[in-house]
This record gives C-alpha cells, sequence and structure tokens, in this order.
C-alpha cells in the first residue's frame, strides 16, 4: 500500500488505522454513504534494542533514546492491546521476564553444544 507515493512499511500502527478505516467505510456503504480513503497518519516509531534502551521518534519531530525509549515503547504496547486482561497478562509476563532475565532468542543462540549444532558443524544437515 502506498500514500502519497511513498509505500508504506506494514507495521502494526497501519494495520490498526486501516481496520479502522475498514470498519468505519463498511458502516458507511450499509448506510448507502461513499467509502472514505484511507490516510495514514504516522504517529512515528518505536523499537527496544536492549535491556533499557531503545529509540523512538515521534511525530517525525522528537528524538528519544535509552532507558526513557524502551519505558515508552513498553507503553506504547500496552496502551495499543485490546482488554485489560490481556494488557494485564502481558505486562506480568514483562516483569517476570525481566527480573529473571529470561529471553526467548537465547535458544537460538543456545545451539552451541546441541546435538543440532554438532550435526550443523559436522555437516550432516
Ligand atoms: C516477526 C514480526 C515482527 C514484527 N514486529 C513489529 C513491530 O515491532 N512493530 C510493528 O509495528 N509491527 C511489527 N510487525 C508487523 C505487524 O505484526 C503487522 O503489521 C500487523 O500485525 C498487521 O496486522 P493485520 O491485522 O493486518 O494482520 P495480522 O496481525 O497478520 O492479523 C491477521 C489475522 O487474520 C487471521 N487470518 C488469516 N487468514 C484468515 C482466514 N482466512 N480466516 C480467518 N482468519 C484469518 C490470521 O490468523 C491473523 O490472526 C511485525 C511482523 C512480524 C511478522
Amino acid at each position: 500500500m502506498t500514500q502519497d507515493g511513498e509505500p508504506l512499511v506494514g507495521v502494526a500502527p497501519e494495520a490498526l488505522q486501516q481496520g479502522t478505516t475498514v470498519a468505519a467505510n463498511i458502516k458507511r456503504q450499509l448506510q448507502g454513504r461513499a467509502p472514505l480513503t484511507f490516510d495514514y497518519f504516522d504517529k512515528g516509531r518505536a523499537a527496544i534494542i536492549a535491556r533499557n534502551a531503545g529509540v523512538a521518534y515521534l511525530f517525525n519531530k522528537i528524538s528519544v533514546r535509552g532507558f526513557l525509549a524502551w519505558f515508552l515503547w513498553l507503553g506504547i504496547h500496552l496502551y495499543y492491546l485490546p482488554g485489560l486482561s490481556n494488557r494485564w497478562l502481558v505486562l506480568v509476563s514483562w516483569i517476570r521476564d525481566y527480573l529473571t532475565k529470561y529471553r526467548a532468542l537465547l535458544h537460538i543462540f543456545g545451539l552451541k553444544n546441541s546435538n543440532l549444532s554438532n550435526k550443523l558443524k559436522d555437516k550432516k544437515i
């Protein structure tokens, strides 16, 4: 999907706004009105890059980095989750992972002494 000749990047904020537009357009069409065109409002970008570290660029104006950007990322994601119970579940699992330093990705790097990595080393796979 493009806007003003530029491709949209395909992130969740776009999907959220597209969903709202689609719902509004279904409603409009049921009322016999013409659908609205989709107009994406870019609120910015945020990403976590490490424990307690993130980067964010808000409204194409404000750059934030470090702990504040990390915290902002968490807050934004919690805010946009549907339902209070989902938010609580995610928050509790984040707190658990933060305190225990659990990282699912370590399973990928944990191949070092596994059968799979030995087979890879011996080129049996
Ligand atoms: C690995 C990964 C990391 C990402 N990280 C980020 C990120 O950090 N930040 C960010 O903003 N975006 C991120 N994205 C992009 C973001 O996930 C997508 O832009 C967003 O989920 C798109 O939302 P959607 O509702 O259009 O589609 P989806 O979230 O894919 O939802 C579509 C739903 O429809 C269901 N479905 C499909 N076909 C049928 C069918 N025939 N019948 C019934 N149900 C069906 C699917 O099961 C799915 O639940 C990431 C994507 C990936 C893959």
